[in-house]
């Protein structure tokens, strides 16, 4: 998958292919990113990218020619959606993580001060996305957020151990407890059922666990999901 990201900032989002599975997925070929910075497309010697908001009031706003000019010169390499990172987009969940990952490619189109000029939402972005309902000063954080959550679901990005099928959403449950060595940490044993070698106990434990921990922490989750009658067992036990 593809991601071209409009950027004040590369050098931050540069990071999400240096390491992780992200830096993993990059190696192999998975992913590719590519910056474009809207600087290199001011017209003055100052290279100037923000301006005072029309009507006045505090902040400066990213200025719209060069913005226009990146996602465009971006359109040109990847044909994939516009996505502007916004607190006042959709709120990005793992529903919305899986429905873009069917892309091919994606352009990240992130924003500072007080964000951008109106009109380049209106000429040229097919999506505003929220990354939570609080602000940030950059888009760049919510664009690698998107990039780590999108890379996950493609083929081949996540080793067995690492597989995405287990995390917490992907059924619409909370994941499960996980336990490693020792067998005793500060007194506290790992649960008997997960030492007895019983694969079909252990994935009994851990699907009462997961509804278990849905049902205390993200009752919604539950009311959005058909339980089947084995879970409704589960859940009552
Ligand atoms: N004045 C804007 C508002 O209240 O809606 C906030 C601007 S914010 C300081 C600067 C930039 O950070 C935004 O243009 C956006 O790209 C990014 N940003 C901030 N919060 C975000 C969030 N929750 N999700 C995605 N992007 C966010």
């Amino acid at each position: 998958m593809r991601f071209d990201v409009v950027t004040l900032f590369p050098e931050l989002v540069e990071t999400v292919v240096k390491c992780g599975v992200t830096g993993r997925a990059a190696e192999r070929g998975l992913i590719a990113l590519r910056q474009w910075n809207p600087r290199d497309y001011a017209a003055d010697v100052h290279r100037t990218v923000d301006d005072r908001p029309y009507g006045g009031g505090p902040g400066m706003v990213m200025k719209g020619d060069c913005l226009l000019q990146a996602i465009r010169d971006a359109r040109q390499e990847n044909p994939g959606k516009v996505v502007y990172l916004s607190p006042q987009g959709t709120p990005l969940n793992q529903a919305l993580v899986s429905e873009l990952a069917g892309e091919r490619g994606i352009i990240l189109l992130c924003g500072r001060y007080e964000g951008i000029d109106e009109r380049v939402v209106k000429l040229e972005v097919d999506m505003e996305c929220s990354i939570g309902d609080y602000v940030l000063s950059g888009g760049e954080l919510a664009a690698m957020v998107l990039i780590d959550a999108l890379t996950r679901l493609l083929p081949g990005a996540l080793g067995h151990h690492e597989s995405a099928v287990q995390d917490s959403f992907f059924d619409g449950l909370l994941d499960c407890p996980h336990y490693t060595r020792p067998e005793i940490l500060e007194g506290m044993e790992v649960p008997t059922v997960l030492k007895s070698g019983n694969h079909a106990e252990i994935a009994r434990w851990r699907k009462k666990q997961a509804l278990g921990k849905t049902w205390r922490r993200r009752p919604e989750l539950l009311q959005a999901r058909q339980l089947t009658d084995s879970e409704r067992v589960l859940l009552d036990e």
